[in-house]
């Protein structure tokens, strides 16, 4: 039955194919035209569907693969400038048939959840895309910087959804009670899916070592940076277990929303926000850990931005910025006055707080800038960490099925 439906349909479907393929007018791109669209009332608002999109997302089984939520259908024979031939609104669904019979119904809260308006497009992103991120700066720390309970995350999924969402949000959140173990990210990591390895490991240990291959690993004072920006894929999200802390005075960790540093830039000092997003520099490192060689090279420019002047991605090092300039040179003195004015910002909004053993300090990589005070190590009591980084595809992923389960987005998907 089901090899006669496909035959005849594709006999169908052959019929439009010398039209798909001769003539010029293949290439030449139109821009949508109202009568290319089904206007349609939906639950009372009137919502617009162009043709070519309805087709292509046909959830007919031979269209769309449930299991493999996947669309199947064949490319080759499909007619961009399709028109449906017959629409019938019919218990709830959106009933389409086209020219060569085949036929496609669409629910109508699946339409709407999918409809082109900018409430809904905005809807969709904060139900399902990413949650929308909020700004803030060193006095707001104590409010946004939420506390989870390290047990309570193991155990339930509405604590880990409800850590993960607070971190997509914020870019910082704050876990207590952790055990006093090296393997204690572990567990935690496995909830959300894997850690992101590196050259300096799967996890590795920040504490005082002499002749170290990174910075991080000295006592002295640690300047504010982003972790791996020499990385074209960086890690997104940095996990920080605290497992004995300095007794001395120092050790304290600075933090700084760049997102709220880069828009005060943006309205401030837009020139200097304008060389940030522009001009490129490398980032670097070289060396040489557990007897692995690298040499780490990417160039991006500190703040990047996406086509909708959103920021992406932060990327700031001083001693991961590599020597060589790859821009102009008439960009050189400009952007260094630019770079300082970013780093004294990013001090000036900075948060300040000295971590407990036991906490586990996760944070926004691409985000955040991090640094620490420097401190002494005395007798026994030496400052060590262990960290991990887990990328920010895996939270959102973790996140979406999350949201899923626990009946978050509405019930709409
Ligand atoms: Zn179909």
């Amino acid at each position: 039955m089901f090899t006669l439906t496909r035959l005849k349909s594709t006999n169908n479907i052959l019929k439009t194919l010398p039209k798909l393929i001769s003539g010029s007018q293949i290439h030449s791109i139109k821009k949508n035209k109202p009568q290319d669209h089904l206007k349609v009332k939906i639950q009372g608002e009137e919502l617009q569907f162009p043709y070519v999109w309805l087709r292509d997302n046909c959830q007919c089984e031979q269209c769309f693969h449930y299991s493999a939520r996947s669309r199947i259908l064949d490319w080759s024979y499909f007619d961009p400038d399709v028109k449906p031939e017959n629409v019938i609104k019919k218990d709830e669904h959106l009933h389409v048939t086209w020219p060569d019979g085949h036929a496609s119904s669409y629910k109508y809260d699946w339409l709407k959840f999918r409809s082109f308006t900018t409430k809904s497009q905005a809807n969709y992103n904060q139900t399902i895309y990413r949650p929308k991120k909020e700004t803030w700066q060193g006095n707001d720390f104590e409010k946004i910087c939420s506390k989870h309970d390290y047990n309570e995350i193991l155990q339930s999924d509405e604590a880990l959804y409800n850590w993960l969402y607070k971190l997509s949000i914020y870019g910082v959140a704050l876990l207590e009670n952790t055990p006093g173990v090296e393997t204690a990210l572990d567990p935690l990591v496995a909830k959300i899916g894997f850690t992101k390895r590196t050259h300096y490991g799967v996890k590795f240990v920040v504490e005082n070592v002499p002749n170290t291959s990174n910075v991080a690993y000295l006592s002295s004072n640690l300047q504010m940076h982003t972790d791996l920006p020499y990385y074209e894929y960086c890690p997104g999200v940095n996990l920080l277990h605290c497992l004995v802390q300095t007794a001395s005075q120092g050790g304290e960790n600075l933090l700084s929303d760049c997102h709220y540093v880069a828009n005060y830039m943006k309205v401030n000092h837009p020139e200097e926000f304008k060389l940030l997003t522009d001009v490129e520099v490398e980032w670097s490192d070289v060396g040489t850990q557990d007897g692995l060689e690298f040499f780490k090279l990417y160039r991006s420019p500190v703040i990047v931005l996406d086509k909708h002047g959103e920021i992406t991605r932060i990327s700031f090092s001083i001693p991961q910025r590599g020597s060589h300039f790859p821009g102009s040179i008439e960009d050189v003195i400009p952007w260094y006055k630019a770079h300082s004015l970013f780093y004294e910002l990013g001090h000036k909004f900075a948060a300040k707080f000295k971590n407990k053993a036991g906490n586990v300090l996760v944070f926004d990589n691409i985000r955040l800038l991090h640094g620490r005070a420097g401190y002494q190590d005395s007798g026994n009591n030496v400052r060590k960490l262990i960290g991990g980084y887990v990328d920010w595809d895996e939270i959102y992923s973790r996140l979406r099925c999350l949201k899923v389960k626990l009946n978050k987005n509405g019930g709409v998907l």
